[in-house]
């Protein structure tokens, strides 16, 4: 995937409309729309189904408990700013975390030595680790210092951007055109403009055949899920903070700025809804709760899906990198680790079990890091 390709301005201006055909993918790189995809080179990855009527962490372990421990809560935070011993013990826990999941700053020497003479692709994950986490998602606005770290970075390495939000959401956010794009948890994936003579075939072909060259393994749930948005916009409108975004493949109820007395409500109602809803699923985030298609398809099968798609997977020269603060990151970082085949890193402040190997503590860590990459591989190429 060559990303220096496009010789135009990159940057989105603000409030630019989303013009598909400038994002879309060679055909021979995503090349169908059905639920199973079909690719080059006789690559053939099938989507199968999760069986349907099992809920998946929210209900096996209570969706409530699933609700407090999705975050700290506000008051604990609050009293340990506030309470030196509290403070030092937070710090002592973490610097003990970090044992198991080492800075990937300080050990960046580390991390670039077993990169040396292998071609990095970076996943990124867009809040809490390109944008810090907001109270109004609609305002997890990226610093311009950042975007130009990512577009940096893109220039160098194959960049895709892996949210749970809609890719169109995600591309006004990030407004880099040179990237990958898989909004909705990697549902609906997208790629960069690609200025050639064989990218103005393929993008006559897709304007003549009225098609957008995306992937989405679960297209034919969007009628569904349309139908569940707008029913959880109306049963939650007397919860004060409550707030449904659809994010296209995913219905996305945050709770972050409901009183926690009202958890349980909003809990139960997304959860006397899903009874109607046997095909869709139950997940969790950061403060949100996630109505998802009951598919085998995630964060983890996204990143399979672009390396595969970029001829890229199983290369022993090739090095994946996935930055994500998310419990729905931890299956990109499984798929690394247990594959052997790169590196996850996990942005937290707090220790949490994860399969990532190393770790970020903010999102500003996280631009140092990508400019660190940078560095880097300018250094390699002189
Ligand atoms: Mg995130």
């Amino acid at each position: 995937m060559d990303l220096k390709s496009n010789p135009t301005s990159p940057v989105l201006p603000e409030n630019t409309p989303l013009n598909i055909s400038r994002l879309a993918l060679r055909p021979s790189v995503v090349p169908c729309l059905s639920p199973t995809a079909v690719f080059s080179a006789g690559l053939h990855l099938t989507i199968p189904r999760k069986k349907t009527g099992i809920l998946d962490d929210v209900r096996s372990t209570g969706w409530l408990d699933s609700m407090k421990a999705s975050s700290p809560p506000p008051k604990r935070i609050t009293r340990d700013a506030n309470d030196e011993s509290g403070a030092a013990d937070t710090d002592l826990a973490y610097r003990i975390w970090m044992l198991k999941y080492p800075s990937g700053l300080s050990s960046f020497e580390q991390i670039a030595s077993y990169a040396k003479g292998k071609k990095i692709v970076l996943f990124l994950d867009y809040d809490g680790t390109l944008s810090p986490i907001v109270d109004n998602p609609d305002c997890a606005i990226m610093s311009k210092s950042m975007r130009a770290a990512v577009r940096k970075a893109a220039n160098c390495f194959p960049t895709a951007i892996i949210s749970g939000r809609s890719r169109d959401k995600v591309l006004e956010f990030v407004k880099l055109t040179e990237l990958y794009y898989a909004g909705s948890h990697g549902m609906d994936i997208m790629g960069p403009v690609r200025k050639s003579s064989y990218n103005d075939h393929i993008e006559h072909r897709v304007k003549q055949r009225k098609e957008v060259n995306i992937f989405q393994p679960a297209s034919e749930f969007l009628p569904m899920i349309n139908e569940v948005f707008n029913s959880l916009v109306e049963s939650t409108k007397d919860i004060a903070g409550a707030r449904v975004e659809n994010n296209k493949f995913c219905v996305s109820v945050h709770y972050r700025n409901v009183d926690p007395a009202n958890w349980p409500v909003v809990g139960g109602i997304v959860q006397d809804m899903l009874k109607d809803y046997p095909r869709l699923r139950l997940t969790h985030g950061r403060k949100v709760l996630e109505v998802r298609p009951v598919i085998n398809w995630d964060k983890g099968k996204a990143v399979v899906f672009l390396l595969e798609s970029l001829g890229l997977n199983e290369r022993e020269d090739v090095l994946p990198i996935y930055v994500g603060d998310d419990r729905t990151d931890e299956d990109a970082f499984k798929v690394l680790r247990e594959g052997n085949r790169g590196y996850g890193i996990l942005v937290s402040s707090v220790p949490k079990e994860s399969s990532a190997h190393y770790s970020l503590r903010d999102p500003s860590e996280v631009m140092e890091f990508l400019k660190l990459l940078v560095r880097w591989k300018k250094s390699n190429a002189l």
